[in-house]
């Protein structure tokens, strides 16, 4: 058994106050979500929608759903009446159809942009260059329904500290700007997502304002 309560106690008496800690509870059974969430914690992230839709009736209604996958158009109806916040966008057309989504349910979507820092092949997310160019694109501004609340990044998978460190920085760099060109007077856009079980002291250190964690919490007893 994983020593879920003292794995969350140990990482939110590390992490600083301000930074919100998201539980990414993908893969494990509701068994081990309950006992997080009976020692406090409210925010979960998954990243398919085939599992969070499966757990979400099940578990209590308050706690706050982060969707951290990535998340085909023809999928968003189904998370559409309850997700929190979508922290992958990574195209225009993703984010039309969740404003349309958003629409149709009465509500607004919180949305943060998955931006591509990694030098990794692999990683989804949008370019720097790609991001500006959905921000100044005419079918960003009629939507109504979403609220772009920051940006989102996954670091390299490697020991090489200096490399994360380098990607991370860049990822604030990248908030920095988009902050000051598209939403000076707009106090939504404000969470920098990054830092998993591997990397999130050194995310923390860069300025993470949002931590995604699973294995630190769910793993076993002198598990690293
Ligand atoms: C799985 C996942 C995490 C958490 O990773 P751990 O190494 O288990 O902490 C964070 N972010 C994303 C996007 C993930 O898919």
């Amino acid at each position: 058994m994983p020593n879920i309560k003292d794995n969350l106690t140990a990482l939110l008496t590390e992490i600083p106050s301000g930074v919100k800690l998201i539980v990414v509870s993908k893969m494990q059974p509701l068994m081990h979500i309950q006992e997080v969430y009976a020692a406090g914690q409210r925010r979960f992230g998954e990243n398919r929608v085939g599992d969070l839709v499966a757990k979400q009736p099940v578990l209590p209604g308050d706690i706050e759903w982060h969707f951290i996958g990535h998340l085909q158009t023809n999928k968003v109806k189904l998370i559409a009446p309850f997700i929190h916040v979508i922290q992958s966008v990574d195209s225009l057309r993703l984010l039309r159809e969740i404003n349309k989504e958003a629409m149709s349910n009465d509500r607004m979507i919180d949305c943060m942009l998955q931006l591509y820092i990694a030098t990794e092949e692999t990683k989804f997310g949008l370019a720097f260059s790609e991001a500006k160019e959905l921000l100044s694109s005419p079918g960003y501004r009629d939507l109504n329904n979403i609220r772009i609340v920051g940006v989102m990044g996954m670091a390299t998978y490697t020991q090489d500290v200096s490399l994360v460190k380098k990607e991370f920085r860049m990822l604030k760099e990248y908030f920095r700007i988009l902050l000051a060109e598209y939403f000076p007077l707009n106090p939504d856009f404000r969470e920098i997502s990054m830092g998993m079980s591997g990397d999130y002291r050194i995310a923390v250190e860069s300025g993470s304002t949002m931590v995604r964690i699973g294995n630190a919490i769910f793993k076993m007893k002198n598990e690293e």
